[in-house]
């Protein structure tokens, strides 16, 4: 493996950077976050970082699923991989755009080719346990009954969800390989901003023959960002989300936020269960992972301070043993 940079950085952006709490998802809305994302980017991008970039879908799936059910006596309903790739195209585009127009309102060309968002599989394993516990919830919330009904009809794994209803859930297995990596990192090498592996890549599994197939699954977009992280060898893989940072008994009177934590002391916080399954804990696992496959640091923090949190000057830093 090359030296590790830590000019060169993968940064994984949640769903904050296009959808806030409680406001309605119009193209509006979508923009006015994808810009601000995009704001935090170019900044880091003036500096002289080499940026690649992924993001979450969850919520931009569950609509997807929720316009196949309700129009699904007039359009046939499409599967769930082919929806995770119609996401990479439409949050894609959104950030692509919004980069690129700010690059251009700054005037930086120089040290900049373009900004393009791709396609992106990730391969998963047949043999993952999670394909006989599904844990991820995905789409519309409804009554027990109809869930029950659904179940039947569909075929689907339905499960209570802790916010109130039953929804559907589907597995969420580990990712491996991020498939189209060569490419991503020709294009990075080039000079390009690349948007990759968004909502944490196609799910695709291997078949006996060496061809790939899409898969019913969602896989965790921290998860599949250091899968990426790591085969790209950037120096630090930087998680901006809408908390400042990883706190241990997390809204508790004693709630206490770690500045700067080694990986095997992480991991212990993690073992003893200060991070919630599917927010903080594949965040922390993810960032645990990446700096004992080689990175330099990995940091997680708050997405309007991501100049600070790549700069080491806010949220967490999670280093090497
Ligand atoms: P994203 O869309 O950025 O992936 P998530 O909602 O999945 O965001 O994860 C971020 C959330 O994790 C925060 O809003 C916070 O409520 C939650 N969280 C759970 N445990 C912790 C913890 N120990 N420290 C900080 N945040 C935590
Ligand atoms: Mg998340």
């Amino acid at each position: 493996m090359s030296e590790r940079n830590e000019k060169y950085v993968l940064i994984a952006l949640g769903g904050n950077a296009f959808q806030t709490k409680g406001e309605p998802g119009t193209p509006e809305n979508y923009w006015k976050n994808a810009y601000r994302a995009a704001e935090t980017i170019v900044k880091i991008i003036k500096e002289g970082y080499k940026v690649a970039i992924t993001h979450g879908n969850g919520p931009q799936v569950g609509t997807i699923l929720e316009w196949m059910e309700r129009s699904k006596d007039k359009i046939p309903p499409l599967t769930m991989d082919i929806a995770g790739a119609m996401t990479q195209g439409w949050l894609g585009y959104l950030l692509m755009q919004a980069i690129g127009n700010l690059l251009i309102k700054e005037g930086i060309k120089d040290h900049v080719k373009g900004v393009v968002a791709i396609v992106n599989q990730v391969l998963v394993s047949k043999d993952d346990p999670a394909w006989q516990n599904p844990t991820k919830y995905v789409g519309s919330y409804y009554t027990e009954e109809e869930a029950k009904r659904l179940a039947k009809e569909k075929g689907w794994v339905i499960k209570p969800d802790p916010r109130g209803g039953w929804r559907r859930v589907v597995p969420s297995p580990d990712p491996k390989e991020n498939i189209e990596v060569g490419a991503v990192k020709k294009l990075l090498d080039e000079g390009w901003i690349v948007i990759a592996s968004g909502g944490g890549g196609i799910p695709v599994v291997r078949e006996d023959d060496g061809t790939l197939k899409g898969v019913e699954a969602v896989i965790d977009k921290d998860l599949a960002g250091e899968v990426l992280a790591t085969a790209l060898g950037v120096g630090q893989f930087v998680i901006l989300t809408d908390v400042d940072g990883v706190y241990l008994n997390f809204k508790q009177p004693n709630q206490k936020k770690l500045d700067v934590v080694k990986a095997s002391e992480l991991e212990k916080y993690y073992k003893e269960g200060h991070f919630k399954p599917g927010s903080m804990g594949p965040k922390v696992l993810a960032a645990i992972r990446f700096v004992r496959h080689g990175g330099l640091r990995a940091a997680i923090g708050h997405l309007k301070q991501g100049y600070e949190v790549v700069k080491g000057q806010a949220g967490t830093t999670i280093l090497p043993d």
